[in-house]
């Protein structure tokens, strides 16, 4: 006999439930419609696999949290920094993820595995025999569960202990580190996780620090090239925190879209994190990751957007998901228009460490790109520059044909043989401080953004911080990075007909106005996004 006091509870606890379900299912039911578009992911650390999957309750907690922020799609990992999830315990979040409508593939955080690195002590020593061990045991482990497993942005190193000395023998610790990255993926993480399971796929998620890759092993031309899939670290968090801090939003654009022609049809999504950031500048990394074209983006991770800032952060996107949507069918297969912004694969930057970001907080539409071809319309050259052994030729064929090139003071001192006059050429004075270009005012940017991008028939004028996205053929973005308003004007060569298509955060205010060949944007509130159809 049920007691009426239980019988009670149980109704209640339907009604509660039923109650859970209808909130949550306007956000669900919108993802899903959407996912071909743009799918939405979390991750479960190992970590919180052990304290948050562990029981029935938890991972209807779970379940319902994915299902009130639009994440379809979730991430089991299996190890992380020495602990490695129970196989009960993922098995059962698995089919129980699974049985509620989710896609669910597995992960793995190559952080303190085997001999720590004489470095940072998260990072291995990879030339270590028994760490090596440890490595194939765990994709072994990971690939009996899973069809899909991500590898975090761990999978490098920066030991220089004996045995690591040793074996790099005359080479440079970069090209030592990439041939001991390349190998270490082929032997004893893609060869023994399809030798355990035949259908498996395996994502290598590249870091957000693109231009210090190759120093420590992440070799993107042959790792792109032997891995199934590839993902993007899209965390540029607030660049005044003091301790996360240092990065522009524009990076999360740079890398994307620049991973994302290296990796074609290879490319997955992009994966930011909460850390060090407010509800403003959490939902910036969604918008760069989205209109660099990702067709998916991650938020790292579960525990995390529990805590601290991350329940904030998480209201905030939700209200942006349906926007974040319509970008995505804003950007989906457009080709960009703009400056060509190349970084060959394995360049050094020297003194212009990530200068593309701070260029394309400039309001200069870039076309991120490892190759320089000189059909472009438009340049920008920095010293990574120099890593093309043709540069030189490439160069003196565009100023011939006066196409309009922006170059770093950095790599015009590098060059010798070309004309540094050249009334197509604008030396960019960054002085191995690529963040000083934040300083420029509107009125110093004027006559760059004129030049540059009078091949596109258009005129940019805005102030430091605002940049311009070109997609398409009748497409433009402009976001406003400042914390005050902006005014903003676009000038065409020919009369157009321009209308407002998108404005996040759902509550921002852009003022816009057209008249033939002239948009007037009066004011664009802080932190604002508008996107414009003509
Ligand atoms: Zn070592």
């Amino acid at each position: 006999m049920i007691k009426s006091s239980h019988l009670k509870c149980a109704v209640a606890g339907l009604v509660l439930l039923a109650t859970l379900r209808c909130q949550s299912q306007p956000l669900w039911d919108l993802a899903n419609e959407n996912k071909g578009l743009l799918k939405i992911a979390t991750l479960f650390t190992a970590q919180n696999v052990r304290d948050h999957l562990g029981t029935g309750e938890g991972i209807s907690k779970a379940i319902d949290w994915c299902k009130k922020t639009g994440v379809t799609h979730v991430f089991i990992e299996t190890f992380r920094s020495r602990y490695t999830a129970e196989r009960e315990t993922l098995e059962r979040a698995k089919s129980r993820f699974e049985a509620g409508g989710f896609e669910v593939s597995g992960c793995v955080t190559t952080t303190q595995v085997g001999k720590i690195s004489t470095g940072w002590n998260l990072i291995s020593c990879y030339t270590n025999k028994g760490t090596q061990k440890s490595l194939q045991e765990i994709f072994e482990y990971t690939a009996s569960m899973f069809d899909e497993i991500m590898i975090d942005d761990f999978l490098f190193t920066d030991c220089q202990c004996d045995e690591c000395e040793k074996a790099r023998g005359d080479r440079t610790w970069a090209d030592y580190r990439c041939e001991l990255m390349v190998g270490m993926s082929r032997e004893r993480i893609l060869g023994p996780a399809r030798a355990v399971n035949p259908d498996v796929k395996i994502i290598i998620k590249y870091p957000q620090w693109y231009d210090n890759f190759h120093n420590r092993g992440y070799e993107v031309s042959r790792e792109t090239a032997d891995y199934d899939r590839i993902w993007v670290g899209t965390e540029t968090r607030d660049y005044a925190d003091k301790r996360w801090g240092g990065k522009v939003q524009y990076e999360a654009y740079y890398i994307m879209r620049w991973l994302g022609e290296i990796g074609g049809p290879k490319t997955g999504g992009g994966w930011f994190d909460p850390y060090g950031t407010t509800e403003n500048t959490y939902v910036e990394q969604a918008r760069q990751t989205v209109l660099a074209d990702a067709k998916e983006m991650l938020l790292f991770c579960y525990s995390s957007l529990l805590r601290d800032n991350g329940p904030a952060n998480v209201e905030k996107l939700r209200t942006e998901i349906p926007g974040l949507f319509r970008l995505a069918g804003l950007v989906r297969n457009k080709p960009l228009k703009g400056i060509l912004a190349p970084k060959p694969p394995n360049s050094d930057a020297y003194d212009e460490q990530y200068v593309f970001d701070f260029v394309g907080m400039l309001g200069l539409p870039l076309v991120p790109t490892a190759e320089i071809s000189s059909d472009a319309k438009a340049a920008f050259f920095s010293v990574h520059a120099i890593k093309d052994p043709n540069l030189t030729k490439k160069l003196k064929k565009m100023l011939a044909a006066q196409k309009p090139v922006l170059m770093t003071d950095g790599l015009a001192r590098r060059l010798d043989n070309v004309n540094l006059d050249d009334e197509d050429l604008i030396i960019l004075k960054v002085n191995g401080k690529p963040r000083s270009l934040l300083e420029l005012n509107r009125k110093q940017l004027k006559p760059i953004r004129d030049k540059l991008l009078a091949p596109f028939g258009i005129r940019f004028d805005a102030p430091n911080e605002v940049a311009l996205y070109l997609i398409g053929e009748d497409c433009l973005i402009v976001e406003n990075f400042n914390d005050e308003p902006v005014d903003v004007s676009v000038e065409f060569s020919k009369p157009v007909k321009a209308h407002k298509t998108l404005v996040l955060p759902i509550d921002g205010d852009v003022r816009l106005s057209c008249s033939r060949r002239r948009l007037n944007f009066s004011t664009i509130t802080p932190r604002t996004l508008a996107a414009v159809e003509y």
